[in-house]
């Protein structure tokens, strides 16, 4: 369905005994894409930060230095898992590239997640060493005897007892090019996400998958070396780290990094970059168009809008064409499990396929099935959203279990309810995950149910998501007390706040003297929504 422009070039391939379509020519390591960037625009800016420009030459040199001091000061080899807990900035990208040098595993972590959520993920990955924000500190020192299997820990910023600092990693010139035998098959990254049971699975992503990511996004995106991004989002999420940094680098683009969203710096930036194109979650758009002086920038070069990790209300994407006229505007819908690109709309249908995510990207196959007898359904009826693809994980680190549920035959289960028109585009209806969407940010209702449930004074407890003009959905909780305990909303938020990362406590807690429930004692979450829809909301 996409023109050949961007289908040509395809091949099919068998692997595992799984068929998929992979990009005939492509680069085969993560590492591979930065040093052919160095060697063709040595003195290009490749990243921007506030006043720091980095060129091509000097980003490869300080990858190179560190990929040294890891193997030869902290014993990093081929295989090991190093944990990255940094805000977007220029020691991220080092760190990322060091390990991919050596052909080791890098492990992004959530900044904004607390102690016994990073505690799980540093012991579960079996990282050996963490770089990190001097600021995320107070969530790792309570963790220290827990975590033995990570040792190492270097800081960016102040000098903290029983670390060292990043600096230490970079400044001496390596005497030599670090080089490493890598397999495209090798995993190159774990992303952890959270699960329907509730605890966090590792995601892990070979090189060959976030290679056609970048060849996925520079073709329907029409990239080039003259782009130029911003990231405004966190690069431990694949839009930012995958959609953004990765295949800009292969691309030899200049990137700006902001190392927290912020509305009237991204429009600076936007300006003052002359930034062409990048993929964000809807709610940044939100933002930008809510500022009272976004007209005033301008924003001649951008012509490439991508948005996706959560829907964008119809009404915005009207907004955003009636503010950006001559811009191309792509939904782009995907996951984690395929490393970013599952679904994208061409430019020309923005609007008259409104509210769709568009086609398959040119490697990936969709099908929507009936999720209990598992056959495929026809054209226009809403069933589970399965994709094959080229960019499809492996599996879950350590864990074949989760690993089996979600991949069959080379079919990924989204957990999302789809319908396929005739024409091919895909919509997304619901979700069968019980998950909340808060603009981007996924939170597995049964954490925060775990934690409320925690509490010795909650007998009950249900998380849903309710509408929300800027985040898509917030989380509401409703719960229900044991007899003769008292519990305020307030006390409520704090003890989720103590346990988990901000964005997952309720914003809105409800207390009621039962949970609607069918006749099998399942509550029935669609009641709960229904409280909150907009009219009922309103009066
Ligand atoms: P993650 O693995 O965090 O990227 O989350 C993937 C999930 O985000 C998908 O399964 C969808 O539920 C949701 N999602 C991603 N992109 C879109 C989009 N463009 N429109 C609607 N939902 C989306």
């Amino acid at each position: 369905l996409w023109a050949s422009k961007f289908t040509g070039g395809i091949v099919e391939k068998t692997i595992n005994g799984v068929t998929v379509n992979v990009y005939a020519d492509r680069p085969k390591t993560v590492i591979e894409t930065l040093q052919n960037s160095a060697q063709l625009f040595p003195d290009k800016t490749a990243l921007v930060m506030g006043d720091d420009r980095v060129t091509y030459s000097e980003l490869n040199r300080m990858v190179n230095n560190m990929a040294y001091a890891l193997r030869n000061k902290c014993g990093i080899k081929k295989g090991d898992r190093v944990a990255i807990l940094l805000t977007n900035g220029i020691p991220f990208v080092v760190s990322l590239y060091a390990v991919a040098q050596l052909g080791g595993i890098a492990v992004p972590l959530n900044t904004k997640l607390k102690s016994a959520e990073l505690e799980y993920m540093i012991k579960n990955s079996g990282s050996k060493l963490l770089v990190l924000n001097d600021s995320w500190w107070v969530n790792i020192e309570p963790i220290l005897r827990s975590i033995d299997n990570c040792r190492e820990f270097y800081v960016v910023g102040r000098e903290i007892n029983g670390t060292r600092q990043f600096s230490e990693l970079i400044d001496s010139d390596s005497p030599e090019i670090v080089t490493t035998e890598i397999d495209e098959h090798d995993v190159a990254f774990i992303m952890y996400t959270s699960g329907t049971t509730g605890l966090p699975r590792g995601v892990m992503n070979t090189n060959f998958n976030v290679i056609h990511t970048m060849i996925s996004y520079k073709r329907i995106y029409n990239l080039t070396s003259n782009d130029r991004t911003v990231i405004a989002v966190p690069l431990f999420h694949v839009t930012g780290l995958y959609a953004q940094l990765l295949t800009y680098i292969n691309l030899g683009c200049t990137i700006a990094l902001m190392p927290m969203f912020k509305t009237e710096e991204m429009l600076r930036i936007m300006e003052e970059e002359k930034i062409t194109s990048m993929i964000v979650v809807p709610t940044i758009y939100v933002m930008m168009l809510m500022h009272p002086d976004h007209e005033k920038y301008v924003m001649s070069c951008f012509r490439v809008a991508g948005f996706g990790g959560a829907p964008m209300s119809g009404e915005t994407v009207k907004m955003l064409r009636d503010w950006l006229p001559n811009i191309e505007l792509h939904n782009t819908y995907g996951l984690t499990e395929i490393a970013s690109p599952g679904t994208c709309m061409p430019k020309e249908d923005a609007l008259r396929k409104l509210g769709s995510i568009g086609l398959p990207f040119p490697v990936n196959k969709c099908k929507v099935v009936d999720p209990v007898t598992g056959e495929e359904l026809p054209p226009n009826t809403e069933g589970e959203l399965l994709i094959n693809s080229p960019n499809l994980t492996p599996g879950y680190w350590q864990n074949p279990e989760a690993t089996q549920k979600a991949i069959v035959n080379g079919w990924l289960h989204t957990g999302d309810i789809a319908k396929i028109d005739e024409e091919g585009y895909v919509y997304i209806m619901d979700r069968i995950k019980d998950m909340i969407n808060r603009g981007g940010e996924k939170i597995f209702c049964v954490e925060v149910e775990d934690v409320l449930y925690s509490n010795n004074k909650v007998m009950e407890a249900a998380v849903v998501g309710i509408p929300d003009e800027i985040y898509g959905e917030i989380v509401k909780a409703y719960i229900v007390l044991r007899p003769g305990a008292t519990l305020t909303v307030e006390e409520v938020q704090d003890w989720v706040k103590e346990r988990l990362a901000k964005y997952k406590v309720p914003k809105f807690v409800e207390f009621l003297t039962e949970l609607p429930k069918n006749p099998n004692g399942k509550v029935m979450k669609s009641i709960l929504r229904k409280l909150n829809q907009p009219e009922i909301l309103n009066g």
